[in-house]
């Protein structure tokens, strides 16, 4: 969570530790109540550790310590005594205050600081999580070999290769395979770990620690949208839920329209589209639709709504209650990651693949010769363990995601459109109650979507999907009135399914690096898209009630509900949500699919790299990940990412060939 806003008081505390989780015990004794456990507060200080930018830290930190002195108590609660002396009912009323605080300052520390208890207490076993009769995983990790040997450099470190590709991901995964298979010498650079079958501990919290980018800690600086990528070897293909749709041809006609690349409309990319399903096993064959996803298509049916199936990459998946752990990684194998796909034939080729390598900076050459543009030479990394490595090369491949990719451009120096045009794909969703168990954590990853909207209110209306959710995020995407209201709502977890709301937004945000260079993602979302996805919640909520849901509420900050069979209550309710709003952290925003941050295209002045996917600024350069969209793909948009990027392969070979 980025925290802008944050008080200064308290700034040189940073760093102090103790202090703070102090603060933070007194806090969540106070979010939690009775589901409080002493390994909380630790839990939330290593989380805050890994909020991307030290300044963004800092301020938090240095409002925990200063909640810890009387005059910061003062200023930020309204009672003079230090916070980590309080009893938990004081703490408990200073959240809620906080909650509701006509302060920004203060609305900011309730939004950061309540989902992280909540996170850190039902994302790992104990006794909050123990009451909402979750199973956890399903027993131990198979004892199935690692296939791969990535390189982990232990001192400073120089290589040299015809490519270097930054991001392991759908894009960078597929670049990496295309180009080795095509005889190159490829160096693959990761920032992750390296986790395969035998590794996934499917426990909620670690996979976030360890799979996921920041930990999830990642927000807008507004903190209104949670950003969700993965960060591992394999990228967001190995934490994704195996949804493999196509983008529909009329968003390829806009792509080309926008972009003013004909590749899109002409079959090209269609063609790679078919290549990379073809690698990845796309089926439709095996989408049977565990208990969430069966809620979604009874309601849609009993409504006469378009109801389909969703294609997916897997190979021999069981399609079983164990599939539900599948976002913290697939321990069968089955879900056709870059890690068992493109990566296996990158290493199989040759490719030298290396983990724990945060690339830093691209090497720029100045333009010599009255160039236009200087030229890429390599990219510099430091590693796990802070050592420098360095890897020369005719050519460098971005493709570390549509957040890092801008990132790591304008840190070396890039400008223009680079970062501009961010599409987040913002989600939110209804929830329903059932009378029988649900366990919505469990069952096939994805199996069946709507869109029915889009055929009635046109290209930018909603799909409705269903998701995976486990604890932790059920737990952070609550709305917290209260320790014993949210307990509350904890202990039907098992009760609960829910209808997610996927919008297409048209609005963009920006992303910009801060001082030490991390990302900071500048977004609101746009009045248009506000008003789609207030559409999108009224009609989850109706398939919700019509798959017989004896209560729907939404995850907003004022949790409203109806319950169905009432005449008109539906109706009332969507009114209801409609105008308590969306935007400015009014309900709880989720990104898993971030795109468009240094878009394709013709011209300059509207994209950051040219049809052959080559930055405008600097030749050598190549982007080849989801920030290449020129808008939101509409759909999930990993197989549109790993098309582009089959694409951006054969254009990185012709060049060097
Ligand atoms: C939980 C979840 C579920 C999803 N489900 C679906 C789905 O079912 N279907 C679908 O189509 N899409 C889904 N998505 C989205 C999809 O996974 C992404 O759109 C896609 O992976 C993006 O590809 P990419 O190559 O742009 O980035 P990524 O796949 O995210 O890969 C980027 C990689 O670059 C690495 N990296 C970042 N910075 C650096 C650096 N400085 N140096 C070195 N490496 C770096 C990252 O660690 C990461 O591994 C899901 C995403 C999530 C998080």
């Amino acid at each position: 969570m980025t925290s802008g806003a944050f008080t200064r008081t308290g700034e040189r505390g940073a760093g102090a530790g103790s202090r703070q989780e102090a603060v933070l015990a007194a806090l969540a004794a106070g979010i939690l109540g009775p589901a409080y456990d002493p390994a909380v507060p630790g839990r939330m200080l290593e989380l805050l550790g890994r909020v991307p930018g030290r300044r963004d830290r800092r301020r938090l930190l240095g409002a925990l310590a200063a909640l810890d002195t009387r005059a910061g108590a003062w200023a930020l609660t309204g009672h003079p005594a230090p916070v980590s002396g309080r009893p938990p009912a004081a703490a408990e009323a200073t959240v809620a205050g906080w909650a509701d605080s006509r302060l920004a300052t203060r609305r900011r520390l309730a939004t950061a600081l309540a989902p992280l208890a909540l996170l850190a207490a039902y994302g790992w076993p104990g006794p909050a999580r123990d009451a909402t009769g979750y199973p956890g995983p399903l027993g131990p990790a198979p004892d199935a070999p690692r296939r791969l040997r990535p390189l982990r450099p232990d001192g400073d470190e120089e290589l040299a290769c015809d490519v270097v590709v930054v991001g392991s991901g759908a894009g960078g995964g597929v670049v990496a395979g295309e180009l080795a298979r095509a005889g190159l010498e490829v160096v693959v650079l990761e920032k992750g770990g390296y986790a395969a079958e035998r590794d996934f501990s499917h426990q909620e919290g670690d996979a976030y620690r360890h799979l996921y980018l920041y930990a999830q800690t990642l927000t807008s600086d507004d903190l209104s949208c949670r950003i969700v990528a993965g960060s591992t070897l394999g990228g967001g293909t190995v934490v994704n839920y195996s949804t493999s749709l196509a983008p529909p041809p009329e968003v390829l006609a806009e792509w080309a329209a926008v972009s003013g690349v004909d590749a899109f409309a002409s079959g090209e990319v269609a063609a790679s589209l078919a290549a990379v399903a073809d690698r990845l096993g796309v089926t439709e064959a095996q989408s049977r639709p565990g208990a969430r996803d069966r809620l979604l298509e009874q309601g849609l049916e009993r409504l006469g709504w378009h109801a389909g199936p969703l294609p997916r990459n897997v190979r021999g998946c069981p399609q079983d209650a164990g599939c539900g752990w599948c976002g913290f990684g697939c321990r069968r194998g089955a879900k056709q990651s870059t890690l068992v796909t493109y990566l296996e034939d990158a290493a199989a080729a040759g490719a030298r693949l290396v983990v724990g390598a945060d690339a830093r900076r691209v090497l720029v050459e100045p333009a010599r010769n009255g160039a236009a543009a200087g030229r890429a030479t390599g990219v510099e990394a430091v590693t796990a363990g802070g050592h420098r490595l360095a890897v020369r090369a005719r050519a460098v491949v971005a493709a570390a995601g549509a957040i890092e990719t801008p990132a790591l451009l304008l840190r070396s120096g890039l400008g223009g459109q680079v970062g501009r045009n961010l599409r987040l794909h913002p989600g939110t969703a209804a929830m329903g109650v059932f009378a029988e168990p649900v366990r919505w954590w469990e069952g096939t990853l994805q199996a069946r979507y709507s869109a029915e909207l889009r055929r009635r209110l046109g290209p930018y209306a909603p799909l409705l999907e269903t998701a995976p959710v486990h604890p932790g995020v059920a737990a952070a995407a609550l709305p917290w009135r209260s320790a014993a209201d949210h307990r509350a709502q904890m202990e039907r977890l098992a009760d609960l399914s829910l209808v997610a709301v996927l919008c297409r937004d048209a609005g963009a945000g920006r992303v910009r690096v801060d001082r030490d260079g991390s990302p900071r993602v500048r977004w609101r979302l746009d009045p248009a898209d506000e008003a789609r996805m207030a559409a999108g919640l009224a009609a989850a909520g109706e398939v919700l009630a019509a798959a017989g849901a004896g209560e729907v509420f939404s995850i907003q900050r004022r949790r409203l509900g109806f319950r169905p069979g009432d005449p008109g209550a539906a109706r009332d309710w969507a009114e209801a949500t409609r105008r308590a709003g969306f935007a400015r952290g009014r309900a709880a925003l989720f990104s898993y699919h971030q795109m468009g941050s240094c878009r394709i295209g013709a011209d300059p002045a509207s994209s950051a790299v040219g049809p052959d996917h080559r930055a405008h600024e600097v030749d050598g350069l190549y982007v080849a990940d989801a920030s290449l969209f020129p808008t939101a793909s509409g759909v999930n948009p990993m197989l549109s990412v790993m098309a582009l990027a089959h694409r951006a392969a054969a254009k990185v070979a012709a060049r060097l060939a």
